[in-house]
């Protein structure tokens, strides 16, 4: 069985080709700019596999086909793909897309600390700002969130800094950025401020780091910009996407500090020939409680299942290389393969309550 621990909304929706090519898409859409985005889409790794794969499991007319069990079922649909790649549980991270249909496992959310600063934070004064900012945290663990998530790393990057002058400076500047205020300091100090709370509350903080779709500060988002913030940290982050490309800076701080965990979404699928690599080199050094299995998955299943198909197959690759450089024992292997499909995300996001 596997737990998914990082996906987005997503629903079973009948497509044309090139709306299925383009709904997996991390690029600019069709509508945003004039270029062509489709063949560039259809050309990708990540869409040579799925298409290939799709054929395998419901034939050469994979996309009439799909739609045919969607009009019948859609539910159903997405129930026979979980099946087929063992997905039984999922983490939600919903600040992304919006629920238009339930989702046939059993899943946790996240509350996106992002989707409260706006402009409506910035027009309290900076106390009640804060202090808004904090008693909303505390009201989602209540009614049932099993932690945050944040995209600083889409905002002002991971250079982050817990310093309330500069939080008071940034709160009140004029400087802007496509997403609004910039206000780095003060998007700084509530990250900072998520963390404590988090900790007091017993629940894990994934944060963005690495690669990620058009809007990314790619140049901002290098894991171990966050090594001064989780080097003594107490509670528990989630390094989403382990950072990729960086992944070994991630493992390795998963290494040194107790506070940092990492998940292989968004690489695996959308990077397929880097699957067993990442996975290797992850495991070069970070500790078996530490690494999860997640997808990324949004708007459509699809993402999902090959992430776990993908998934399973590297992993049976890595088994077969320890096995034949004798490095572990079977039976470590097993509990390698164990808590990263499983047993992590299970007690990290709470499904044991
Ligand atoms: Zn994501």
């Amino acid at each position: 069985m596997i737990i998914d621990d990082h996906a987005h909304w997503f629903s079973a929706k009948p497509l044309n080709e090139k709306e299925f090519i383009m709904a997996s898409a991390e690029s600019w859409l069709e509508s945003e700019i004039s270029a062509d985005v489709v063949t560039m889409n259809k050309l990708r790794p990540f869409y040579l596999f799925l298409s290939k794969e799709m054929k395998k499991l419901v034939g050469d007319n994979f996309i009439e086909e799909r739609n045919r069990m969607i009009r019948d079922d859609p539910i159903n649909y997405i129930k026979f793909l979980f099946q087929d790649a063992g997905i039984c549980c999922m983490v939600i991270d919903e600040g992304f897309g919006k629920k238009e249909m339930d989702i046939p496992v059993k899943y946790k959310l996240l509350f996106r600390i992002e989707s409260i600063i706006n402009d409506n934070l910035f027009s309290l004064p900076f106390d009640k700002a804060l202090e808004y900012f904090e008693e909303t945290l505390k009201e989602k663990i209540k009614s049932g969130y099993a932690g945050f998530k944040s995209i600083i790393a889409y905002r002002t990057g991971l250079k982050v800094s817990c310093n309330e002058e500069l939080a008071k400076k940034d709160f009140t500047s004029d400087e802007k950025d496509w997403f609004g205020k910039k206000a780095k300091g003060f998007r700084d100090f509530l990250l900072c401020k998520t963390l404590e709370i988090a900790k007091e509350l017993g629940v894990p903080v994934q944060i963005h780091t690495g690669a990620g779709d058009r809007d990314i500060k790619f140049e901002l988002s290098r894991p171990s910009y966050l090594t001064d913030l989780v080097r003594k940290y107490e509670g528990k982050v989630v390094f989403v996407h382990a950072g990729y490309p960086y992944h070994r800076e991630t493992a390795w701080m998963s290494y040194i500090f107790p506070s940092v965990y990492l998940d292989v979404s968004q690489t695996i699928p959308f990077a397929p020939l880097s699957a067993f690599n990442i996975l290797k080199e992850i495991y070069e050094v970070a500790p078996l409680n530490k690494v999860m299995y997640g997808s990324d998955a949004f708007n459509i299943p699809e993402i999902a299942w090959l992430g776990a198909k993908l998934a399973k197959r590297a992993f049976s690759t890595l088994r077969d290389t320890l096995l034949q450089l004798g490095l572990f024992d079977e039976r470590d292997i097993r509990e390698m393969e164990e808590r990263f499909f499983y047993t992590n995300a299970y007690y990290l996001y709470g499904f044991d309550k």
